[in-house]
């Protein structure tokens, strides 16, 4: 049989040839270091990871973290089980020794009788002879193979300075505070005139969010990230403020056009708009709020604002160097490039962002192209599953952000977080009747999701039975 080529031996690319490989299917696996480095990693051992160690919340009843842990671990993930035996102190996170973890992922597929690992770049378009692809190259991905994929995609950019704002869970904001409403009322094409959350502040609010902004501690450049200018259109919210002191007044907070529902007397000395974010209206983004302030300090600061207090975020901002497609335009449901089905995409070029989320995305497009291979019907996890909902991000189901006046909507790449979630009901009273509220509510409702997930991840795993099957 020929093999399914898989290009970069990451977090994605491993757990990928791991899935092929445990499915009885010959798989090779090209990854370019030590040939060829990148300008993060130290080493050349396969699934390295860069920075941090820590795979975050092991929790799969309370966190949305946990529960891809959960699922990834249901599907034999090479990427856990690594993880699992390699641990290291952490409280409820899944931290481990990360050289002791890769050194374990690389001897595993080494050692596989179905895997041919090639150390080599891919520097273009795979040859025509090879029928099944994965790319797997991740957020450094070479230059060559990045303007082949532009090209092919018909995109006009791959690389981005990624400017990140900050995501909020709708219900976290305090309503009683901010409203609803679009700047002038006005009615876009699909809006409603009531578009943005809007949040007021005073001369008083302003000045010491001022004074906070400008004392806010910033997270560090990497070294390679130096170079790379600030394009005006995304000027961190910090360096705006340096400008001046009314820059962000004239800009991103502008409070022009807005009426203050709550109290139409009084005019707003400086707004903060939010925007939906997520088609099922969970998730709102902080509109022009990407910064490079250190994540306690965001935290700390933006809950400085009206409206904000108890904002719980889905993701706070930032500001690097990433390279990532525009998949919900440029790949199908199962992750294969529209203007080249052969090509597959897994892990962070998708557009998921984290360890775990390339590792789920990984072991999809395994999955999924070994189902390919064999003729039979690819159904895709469920949205209420973490990886079903995380897929709903990259290949479609989100909304395409509006970046501003005459600029093309964007995909921003994503945690998984329990706002890409549909709705679910949850029990409103304990079990001696007495009413749910504030943080147990919560706990409520998200254990109702992470049940019903685990329940409809494993209906959907029994359909996958001939896979597993096969490798036995
Ligand atoms: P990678 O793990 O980067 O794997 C891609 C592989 O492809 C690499 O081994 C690379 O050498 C290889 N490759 C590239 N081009 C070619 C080519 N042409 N031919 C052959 N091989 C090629 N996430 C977190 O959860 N926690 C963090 O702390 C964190 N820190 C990050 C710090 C930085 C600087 C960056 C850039 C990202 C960080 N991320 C972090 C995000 C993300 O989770 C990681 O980048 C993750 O490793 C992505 O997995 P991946 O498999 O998609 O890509």
């Amino acid at each position: 049989m020929t093999p399914i080529h898989i290009i970069g031996g990451g977090l994605a690319g491993s757990e990928a040839a791991w899935q092929i490989a445990q499915a009885g299917l010959p798989v090779v696996l090209h990854e370019m270091r030590p040939v060829r480095k990148t300008d993060a990693h130290q080493t050349e051992g396969l699934a390295e990871l860069v920075c941090s160690n820590s795979f975050r919340s092991d929790d799969s009843e309370q966190n949305a973290v946990g529960l891809i842990h959960h699922e990834l671990r249901q599907l034999g993930s090479l990427i856990m089980s690594c993880a699992d035996d390699h641990q290291v102190p952490a409280g409820s996170a899944l931290a481990v020794d990360r050289d002791g973890f890769s050194n374990a992922v690389t001897t595993a597929l080494q050692n596989h009788p179905n895997v041919t690992i090639s150390r080599e770049e891919v520097a273009g378009l795979p040859p025509c002879d090879w029928e099944k692809v994965i790319i797997a190259t991740g957020p450094l991905t070479s230059p060559a193979l990045s303007a082949a994929i532009l090209e092919k995609s018909g995109e006009d950019a791959l690389a981005f300075f990624d400017a990140i704002a900050p995501i909020v869970h709708f219900e976290s904001v305090d309503l009683s505070k901010a409203w609803f409403q679009s700047r002038y009322d006005k009615v876009g094409p699909g809006g409603t005139g009531k578009d943005y959350l809007n949040c007021p502040l005073d001369k008083v609010q302003y000045e010491a969010f001022m004074d906070a902004l400008l004392e806010g501690e910033t997270a560090d450049f990497k070294e390679w990230e130096e170079n790379t200018p600030y394009f005006d259109g995304c000027l961190p919210i910090e360096v705006m403020a340096a400008r001046g002191r009314e820059t962000l007044r004239h800009g991103p907070m502008k409070p022009m056009g807005l009426t203050n529902a709550h109290n139409p007397e009084v005019k707003a000395y400086a707004v903060v708009q939010l925007r939906q974010d997520n088609a099922l209206g969970t998730l709102y983004n902080m509109v022009g709020f990407q910064t490079k302030l250190k994540y306690g300090a965001q935290a700390d600061i933006f809950r400085m604002i009206p409206g904000l207090e108890n904002a719980q975020f889905a993701r706070l901002g930032g500001l690097h160097r990433n390279t990532f497609l525009n998949s919900p335009k440029v790949l199908d449901g199962t992750l294969r490039l529209k203007a080249d089905p052969r090509l597959r995409f897994a892990g962070q070029i998708t557009g998921c962002e984290g360890y775990v989320e390339s590792a789920s995305v990984g072991c999809l497009a395994g999955l999924f192209a070994v189902l390919e291979a064999r003729g039979q019907e690819i159904v895709p996890p469920p949205a209420t599953t973490a990886m079903g909902a995380l897929l709903g991000h990259i290949t479609g189901g989100h909304i395409t952000r509006d970046e501003g006046a005459g600029k093309p909507g964007s995909f921003q790449p994503m945690n998984v977080n329990f706002g890409l979630f549909p709705e679910v009901d949850a029990p409103n009273k304990d079990e001696n009747g007495k009413r749910l509220k504030g943080k147990d509510k919560t706990r409520a409702k998200k254990l109702a999701m992470t049940n019903r997930a685990k329940t409809d991840f494993t209906g959907w795993q029994a359909k996958l039975g001939p896979v597993k099957q096969a490798a036995e």
